[in-house]
């Protein structure tokens, strides 16, 4: 029998996720990728290479998509059955988004498992600032990808299936080349110089973070693993533009992932973004400079809520990612077009929610390319996985 070979570019998680469909959906894929997640040391000189930096929490947080429900909930319920599975690295966190100012329940309340606002809960269990007076917000359930497993498993996984990573920068003057008739584009901010991109507007939103290793879970009475979004006053911690901004922490198995920030700008250059302003006070920790609303805000809610200590003089990582939005309107891109004789998908412009979204892209792709309905394909690729894993 002929099997189809499919070329991927790009080893992010929108790739390795796709290309493993694929794979297991009896393709022989292959990606082509010039930067593989476990052979960078220093993170931070790679800021356009998203995938080295989620949180990684299924919520779909900063993304612009007209697709978003359709994917996210296509994606949640895959994530939910791959951990009923056991797959490694995914958790359950009870999950609290907390705001000083009130503020209207996302478009996202109905899709989250155990969405409740806040009103109905204890105010000892709801993460606070010392100095916190009325807050507003919701809890809800949520599939976390704790990084360093999930990642790593993902990747094995697509390897023991059969699945190829070829290290090579992929050029404009190569694609005519390409052995293969059907690419799947999915090299993110290389996109720009690889295809024509209908967008204009090619923004990117800056993320800080500072990894604390080997910090505990941070758990409630019940032993669910709690993680939050904290946005303060704006008087307290905003961006640039003077609109509040969030800090947040998520337990990991390898210590607590504490941010954040979310300034826009666009790309100069692979790795250098562009942005108006900087952030009026910040710390600097490993070289790098850091809001201290990050350190100062997490560590009063740590404190207060959860009794457990942080200190500037704490062994802390800082990061700077940039997650790749293009536009604030409609940034996803998953689509295709012919080129050279060959079909050409599109996945990528994915913000802050690429791993959010990662099932439910590579599910709609695969389902272009075998012109199979979602459900069918959710179910073949489910019994593959009870074999490989
Ligand atoms: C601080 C921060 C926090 C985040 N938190 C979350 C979160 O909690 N939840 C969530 O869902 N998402 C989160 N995200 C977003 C998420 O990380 C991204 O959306 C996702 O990683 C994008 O993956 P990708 O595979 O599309 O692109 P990338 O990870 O950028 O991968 C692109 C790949 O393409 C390759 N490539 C590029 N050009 C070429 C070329 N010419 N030839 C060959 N290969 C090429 C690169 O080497 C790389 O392998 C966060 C992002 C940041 C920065």
């Amino acid at each position: 029998m002929n099997v189809e070979k499919i070329i991927v570019i790009g080893s992010g998680i929108s790739g390795l996720t796709t290309a493993l469909t694929l794979q297991l959906l009896g393709y022989e894929t292959v990606i082509y990728t010039d930067k593989e997640a476990d052979q960078i040391s220093n993170k931070n000189a790679h800021a356009e290479f998203a995938s080295l930096f989620p949180s990684a929490s299924v919520i779909p947080h900063s993304l612009y998509s007209g697709q978003l429900k359709e994917l996210f909930r296509t994606s949640q319920s895959f994530f939910y059955e791959l951990r009923n599975q056991s797959f490694s690295g995914l958790r359950i966190h009870r999950h609290f988004e907390i705001f000083e100012l009130e503020q209207d329940e996302p478009r996202y309340s109905n899709w989250m498992v155990n969405f409740r606002p806040i009103t109905e809960l204890s105010p000892q269990v709801i993460p606070r600032r010392s100095c916190s007076q009325n807050l507003y917000g919701w809890t809800f359930n949520c599939i976390f990808a704790d990084w360093p497993r999930y990642f790593p498993a993902l990747t094995a996984c697509y390897k023991q299936s059969g699945g190829n990573i070829t290290r090579r920068k992929v050029k404009t003057e190569d694609l005519p080349a390409l052995p293969a008739d059907t690419i799947v584009n999915c090299s993110g901010t290389g996109s720009r110089e690889l295809f024509d991109d209908p967008l204009d507007e090619q923004l990117v939103m800056q993320g800080h973070l500072l990894h604390k290793p080997e910090a505990p879970l941070i758990t409630n009475s019940s032993d669910e693993i709690i993680s939050y979004n904290y946005t303060p006053k704006a008087s307290a911690y905003s961006s640039s533009s003077g609109e509040a901004c969030d800090v947040y922490c998520y337990p990991r198995r390898d210590g607590w992932v504490l941010g954040g920030s979310r300034e826009t700008g666009y790309l100069s250059s692979p790795n250098t973004m562009e942005c108006s302003k900087k952030h009026a006070e910040s710390y600097q920790i490993g070289g790098l400079t850091i809001p201290t609303a990050i350190l100062d805000i997490n560590k009063d809610i740590l404190q207060t809520t959860f009794g457990h200590s942080l200190s500037p003089s704490d062994k802390l990582h800082p990061l700077i990612g940039y997650r790749y939005l293009r536009s604030k309107e409609d940034g996803l891109r998953l689509d295709h077009e012919t080129m050279y004789g060959k079909t050409v998908y599109h996945n990528y412009g994915h913000g802050g929610a690429g791993v959010t979204l990662s099932w439910g892209c590579a599910l709609a792709l695969a389902s272009r390319i075998t012109s199979k309905n979602k459900p069918q394909l959710q179910k073949l690729l489910l019994k593959e996985f009870e074999h490989i894993t």
